[in-house]
């Protein structure tokens, strides 16, 4: 795959797994963006990487379409855009009183910034002649983690859009997929990371992750989520019996 010309524009891309898949679609050859709220760890992936970083909070509607005119202004062109920033875990159960502000942050990212990141592209991937939209769900996205379902709600929503999305935009040439990973070894998992290494659980990379969004923009096809297996191998998940 030779993204050479391309422009690529990656959300929370100052670590984790979004620092990753700006590093291979930079070695692919596209001119990367960062979009973080971290100032400091959006500059440092994109010095590295000879990109541009712009700090900005996605939950504000202004921050994408910002960021997406900055881009055409400065760079051309956008050719693929990485939604993958995002927030672990609301509240652990249903008993626990809401947190009303974590939760409304908690959507603020793993969801609003989608839609928002989408509707700022889209414009700007027609007039590219196409591209391409990866969304970073989980495999929350697809089975439910009882011990945080508002997490499993914000990544089935986001799965969903990326299938209406997918199928609403491909006449555009536009492909809106989803990456749907199990655990990944990032600081979003805070201290279930030690419970994990307690029972030696095989945790994902962030480079597995690279791995498969190379392949999902390679093989993947509009509306599909994918899951992911240790080493990077991945592909689309069935949904049975519907569409
Ligand atoms: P991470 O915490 O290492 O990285 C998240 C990045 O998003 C950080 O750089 C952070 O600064 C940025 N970010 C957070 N809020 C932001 C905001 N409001 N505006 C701009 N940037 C913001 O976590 P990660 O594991 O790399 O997570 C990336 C994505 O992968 C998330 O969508 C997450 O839900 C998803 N995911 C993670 C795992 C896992 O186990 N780590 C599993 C499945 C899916």
């Amino acid at each position: 795959m030779d993204l050479t010309g391309k422009v690529a524009l990656v959300t929370g891309g100052a670590g984790g797994i979004g620092a990753a898949t700006a590093r291979r679609l930079a070695k692919l050859g596209a001119k990367v963006v960062i979009v973080d709220l971290d100032e400091a760890g959006a500059v440092r992936t994109a010095a590295e990487l000879n990109g541009l970083a712009i700090a900005g909070d996605v939950t504000d509607p202004e921050t994408m379409p910002a960021a997406v005119k900055q881009i055409e202004e400065e760079l051309g062109r956008l050719d693929v855009v990485h939604l993958n920033a995002g927030l672990g875990g609301g509240q652990k159960g249903l008993d626990d009183a809401l947190d009303v502000a974590r939760y409304r942050r908690l959507v603020g990212v793993n969801v609003d910034h989608v839609v928002y990141g989408t509707c700022a592209a889209v414009p700007a991937l027609r007039r590219a002649g196409g591209g391409q939209i990866v969304i970073t769900a989980s495999l929350a996205g697809l089975a439910a983690m009882p011990n945080d379902p508002l997490y499993t709600l914000t990544k089935h929503a986001v799965v969903g859009y990326a299938r209406a999305a997918g199928a609403a935009l491909a006449k555009d040439n536009i492909t809106v997929t989803a990456l749907c990973p199990g655990f990944v070894d990032t600081l979003l998992l805070g201290q279930a990371k030690e419970e994990f290494d307690a029972v030696a659980f095989p945790l994902l990379t962030p480079e597995d992750i690279a791995e498969a969004l190379q392949s999902v923009l390679t093989d993947g096809n509009p509306g599909e989520a994918w899951i992911i297996q240790p080493g990077g191998q991945a592909g689309p998940y069935k949904f049975r019996g519907v569409p």
